[in-house]
């Protein structure tokens, strides 16, 4: 779903995704070739503020806007992975933040839909993500721990920020047999990533897989 344009083109931004594919992503153990060539392609210095363009591919989140970051690129692999994606999905994501996230599901899946708190973070996203070619994201702004009910229910969804419980509307809104990723634990603490399945009779089972740190999920909107 991506366009070529001159970001994605630049030979130097290429070697090192290619790099970073391989040091940081295989080398840890991530297997689904969708999900690596989809991390190869989408061009993450387009998503970092400009001081932060030399440091897109190193192996750590980025400070963006509004004190929110841009996951470390293993996070943001682990995470896809772990919702085991098929082309026809419907995805929700929680915390659009930069767009890159959103915009390694949209390499992947037939449509995403990212809910962000910030509309400081939810308009350029939107912006750049139409610049680089993505038709296949619908944005919309205000407090994820609702999910998006009108497009409910989802393939799969992504939430990323940490929060003490999983919100019961996002279970919801899970389409029965699949998946849900999420950071659980309380702010600036001990938080786990946690994978819970719907089961097809409605019930669930969670699997809690490493420690992590997120920002927070914050109620409300600002
Ligand atoms: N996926 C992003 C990283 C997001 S960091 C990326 O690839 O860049 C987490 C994001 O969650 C932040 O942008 C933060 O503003 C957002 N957030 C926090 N609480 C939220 C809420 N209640 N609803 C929606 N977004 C929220």
């Amino acid at each position: 779903m991506l366009r070529a344009n001159a970001v994605s083109m630049n030979p130097n931004h290429q070697a090192l995704r290619e790099k970073m594919v391989r040091t940081q992503l295989r080398a840890r153990g991530i297997l689904d070739p969708r999900v690596l060539q989809a991390m190869e392609e989408v061009p993450r210095h387009a998503f970092v503020p400009d001081p932060q363009v030399p440091h897109a591919y190193e192996d750590r989140p980025l400070v963006i806007d509004c004190q929110q970051t841009i996951s470390q690129p293993y996070m943001v692999a682990v995470m896809t992975e772990l919702l085991q994606l098929q082309p026809a999905d419907r995805v929700l994501e929680i915390g659009t933040g930069s767009g890159y996230q959103a915009a390694v599901l949209a390499s992947l899946v037939e449509q995403v839909y990212t809910l962000e708190r910030f509309p400081e973070l939810s308009g350029p996203a939107l912006n750049r993500l139409s610049s680089l070619g993505y038709v296949n994201i619908e944005f919309a702004q205000g407090d994820g721990w609702h999910g998006w009910l009108e497009q409910a229910p989802f393939d799969a969804i992504l939430v990323a920020c940490s929060t003490p419980r999983i919100p019961a509307p996002l279970v919801e809104q899970l389409r029965p047999g699949r998946r849900m990723v999420i950071p659980i634990g309380p702010e600036g603490g001990e938080q786990q990533l946690v994978c819970l399945t719907r089961e097809p009779d409605g019930s669930t089972r969670e699997e809690i897989l490493m420690s992590v740190r997120f920002v927070p999920l914050l109620r409300g909107i600002p």
